[in-house]
Parts: structure tokens; C-alpha cells; sequence
């Protein structure tokens, strides 16, 4: 990432200030992508703790003065809040402004919003496709969207130019853009986030409903692959719980398909069809390779954990190599 000789926008304002808006403030300002930043959140404790981080300009309390002269303005709220805030801050946008969001979910984000953003306003929907399972304005780093998608859905109607202007800002964040429709997106985020993310939730809490005993043996043999799903069912309660209900439409019709997949697989263990599960192994593999391969995961071993080193003493005689 080059940092730019002319920042892209005079005043950002990012709504919620969590780890997508703490993120973007700390990347935008590293590359020099806004000459400022006004910043506001719903919780005096959120407020005071961006102010004393010190990577914004300013800190508002409310969302309508943050927007007050604000050329880009990023809604980074659940998407269950993004409807609010455009209504608050629709009245107070200034005119040729380009309002956008991080939102996990588009369609409704599109509707929610829409209609409560005046016109001459720019409305351009993104997700950033990254993120960690950490929430809150600490958790923001400035490179989580380098070599990541960031999925712009304009509306059909939507300007060129600030269509444009957005997919410049996210590139100098070191984002890969792409554009889609609403509805596209939903889908396609449905089976690569959505369902691995409600597979994830399910799975633990069922481990968590095993006996004590159990349960302490789960957690003692996590590495066996449930330490990874562990990881995903730690993500944020609200932001999660809003992303189900807002893509709901999507996700069942994935669970339905998932469920489809799931029963045939039971069927060819219970029936000892060793070869309709090697077959299908061997295809879900090729579908790992292929991620490595386009660089968006690391192809060192464990998921590219640091490995511990082995210890410092050599091992007693009797368990060392004997043809040395
Ligand atoms: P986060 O760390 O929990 O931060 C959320 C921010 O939104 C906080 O400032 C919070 O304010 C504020 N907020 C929460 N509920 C609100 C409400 N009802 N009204 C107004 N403000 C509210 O969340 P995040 O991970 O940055 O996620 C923000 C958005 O990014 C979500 O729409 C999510 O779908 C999307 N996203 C997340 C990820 C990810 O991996 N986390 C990745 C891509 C996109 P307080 O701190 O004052 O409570």
C-alpha cells in the first residue's frame, strides 16, 4: 500500500466505531485516504475510548453532527441498526456527499437505508469481506482489509463517479473490489459466511451441552478441529444475531441444500460406502488448495498457527535416535 499524495476525501465520518470503523479510521489515516476524521458511537464508553486511541480528528456524540460537512460518510453498526441511522443522519448529509456501510448482509442494508437518504446524496452499500472475532474500537487494525474482497452493490441507478470514488478509497486500503447485486451477494455470502458461521454456533453449543466430564475432554482435545470452529462461534452476539435475521431468505434455502449433503454422507457411513465419502473428501480438499492458491488463506501447517518449539532439552537416551 502506497500512501496517497492527495487524500481522496475531505471529511470522513464513521458511524459506530468498532472493529470495521476502527479499522478503516486506522488504514484511511495511514494511507493518507481522508484529509480528516469525525467519528461517533452509540455508548459514552465507546466515545471516550476512540478519543483517548487519538486516530480520529474529532469525536461527536451524535450521529447527526458527525455527518455535518462529511464528503464520505461509513455506517459500521450491526446491519439491524443501519435503518435508524439513516433516518438520523438523512436531514443533516451534505449535498454530492457518499454514504456507504460495512454491513454483512446488503439487501437489507438497501432497503433499510434507502429510503431515508435525500436526494444528491450518493448511497454505494459495501462489505469488506474480513474480519477477526474480536468487536470493539481496540480490536481495529489498519491492514485487516489488505489482499481481502471488498464487495460494493450499488443500486442500479447509482452514480458512476462515486461508485468509482468508493472503489478507489477501499483499493488504497489495500482491498480487492468487486461489484455485485444486493440479492447476489446475500447468496454467495450465505454459503461462504453465513452458514459456516451458523454450523459453527450450532456445534459448539452442542459440545457445551455434553456432560461435565466430557465437556472438560472436549475442551482438552479441542485441536482435533473443533478448536476452529470454537474460534468462529466466539464472533459477536448482536452482529450475528442481525445477520440471521436480515438474511434469513438466503440462509435456509443454503440449509436446506446443506441439509441435503449432510444426509447423504449419513447415509454412506451407515451403509459403509467408503467410496461416495473418499470421493467427496477428496473434492473438498481440492476446494481447500484452491483458496491457498488465490492467496486468501496461509498453507502452513495448522492454518498457519505459530507451532510451538520442540523443548530445549534432548530427550533421554532411550528416546533418541539411536543411528547417530
Ligand atoms: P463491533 O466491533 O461490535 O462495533 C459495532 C459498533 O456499532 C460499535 O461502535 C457499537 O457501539 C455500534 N452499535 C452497536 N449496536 C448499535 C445500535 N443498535 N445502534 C447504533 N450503534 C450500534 O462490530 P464490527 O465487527 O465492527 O461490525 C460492524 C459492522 O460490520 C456490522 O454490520 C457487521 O455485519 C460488519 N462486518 C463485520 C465483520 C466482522 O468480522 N466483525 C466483517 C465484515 C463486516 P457501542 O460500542 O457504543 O456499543
Amino acid at each position: 500500500m502506497t500512501p496517497l499524495q492527495q487524500p481522496l476525501f475531505n471529511r470522513l465520518a464513521l458511524i459506530g466505531f468498532g472493529l470495521i470503523g476502527g479499522s478503516i479510521a486506522r488504514a484511511a489515516r495511514a494511507q493518507g485516504a481522508v484529509r480528516s476524521i469525525i467519528a461517533t458511537a452509540r455508548s459514552p464508553q465507546t466515545r471516550k475510548r476512540v478519543a483517548e486511541l487519538g486516530i480520529v480528528d474529532q469525536v461527536v456524540e451524535t450521529n447527526a453532527a458527525a455527518v455535518e460537512g462529511a464528503d464520505l460518510v461509513i455506517a459500521c453498526v450491526p446491519v439491524g441498526a443501519c435503518g435508524a441511522v439513516a433516518k438520523e443522519i438523512g436531514p443533516h448529509l451534505s449535498k454530492g456527499a457518499i454514504v456507504s456501510d460495512v454491513g454483512s448482509v446488503k439487501g437489507s442494508v438497501l432497503r433499510d437505508m434507502a429510503p431515508h437518504l435525500p436526494a444528491g446524496v450518493h448511497f454505494v452499500p459495501a462489505h469488506p469481506v474480513a474480519g477477526t472475532e474480536d468487536s470493539g474500537p481496540d480490536a481495529g487494525f489498519a491492514e485487516l482489509f489488505v489482499n481481502r474482497w471488498c464487495i460494493l452493490t450499488p443500486p442500479p441507478d447509482a452514480d458512476k463517479a462515486a461508485v468509482e470514488k468508493l472503489k478507489t478509497f477501499w483499493s488504497h486500503l489495500g482491498a480487492n473490489v468487486e461489484c455485485m447485486p444486493a440479492a447476489h451477494h446475500d447468496l454467495v455470502l450465505g454459503i461462504t459466511s453465513h452458514l459456516p458461521h451458523l454450523i459453527a454456533y450450532t456445534i459448539v453449543g452442542t459440545a457445551d451441552e455434553l456432560s461435565s466430564v466430557t465437556r472438560s475432554e472436549v475442551l482438552k482435545f479441542s485441536a482435533g478441529g473443533f478448536r476452529d470452529f470454537t474460534r468462529i462461534a466466539a464472533s459477536d452476539p448482536t452482529m450475528w444475531r442481525d445477520v440471521f435475521l436480515a438474511n434469513k431468505d438466503a440462509v435456509l434455502e443454503m440449509l436446506g441444500r446443506f441439509n441435503e449433503d449432510l444426509a447423504a454422507l449419513t447415509r454412506a457411513m451407515r451403509s459403509g460406502d467408503g467410496q461416495t465419502l473418499f470421493d467427496h473428501f477428496a473434492r473438498t480438499r481440492a476446494i481447500r488448495r484452491g483458496i491457498v492458491e488465490i492467496g486468501q488463506d496461509s498453507p502452513a501447517p495448522d492454518f498457519g498457527r505459530r507451532q510451538p518449539t520442540l523443548p530445549a532439552e534432548p530427550l533421554p537416551r532411550p528416546y533418541a535416535a539411536d543411528n547417530e
